[in-house]
């Protein structure tokens, strides 16, 4: 049963600052910048699990938060029950099926994402080598918008 799905950057860490801290106020910095993101099971157990520090309040480590009175603090805790995290795992393999019988039918178009103005082109390696170029007819961007964890859970509900 997965616990959560987390991740975090691998770049080397900046830290800003407009005065002279001290090196355990970096350290802190730093360590605030490791915090993971992701999706975590929103059991208490889990979550302690997760970060064996935390009593109360919010993790250092995961997206997850613990009331006093000891319960999931949903408002400070991205996470899903059992029964949504399986859900959201058969709409990853739903979608992975559904692109794979695309690529296998022949669908290969260069369709680069566009999320709000947002592309991928900008930091891409192989511009010279793909040719995109939304002048040339048939090179359009692939228009996605943000899809909520709950929008997805809803739909395969109804799907399912
Ligand atoms: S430049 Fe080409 S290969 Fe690179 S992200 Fe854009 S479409 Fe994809």
């Amino acid at each position: 049963m997965p616990a959560g799905i987390f991740y975090f950057s691998l770049l080397e860490q900046m830290v800003k600052a407009d005065k002279k801290i001290s090196e355990e106020e970096i350290e802190e910095l730093i360590r605030k910048n490791f915090k993971m993101k992701g999706l975590i099971l929103a059991d208490v157990k889990v979550i302690r699990m997760n970060d064996n520090t935390l009593t109360s309040g919010s993790s250092k480590l995961v997206p997850a938060a613990i009331t006093t009175s000891g319960s999931v603090n949903e408002k400070w805790t991205n996470g899903v029950d059992k029964e949504e995290f399986k859900i959201l795992q058969d709409y990853i393999d739903y979608v992975i099926k559904q692109i794979s019988k695309e690529i296998m039918s022949g669908k290969i178009d260069i369709k680069p994402y566009n999320k709000n103005g947002k592309i991928p082109c900008e930091y891409c390696g192989y511009k010279t080598i793909c040719g995109f170029n939304t002048r040339q007819k048939g090179n359009n961007y692939n228009y996605i918008d943000k899809k909520s964890k709950d929008d997805i859970i809803q739909k395969m509900k109804g799907e399912i």
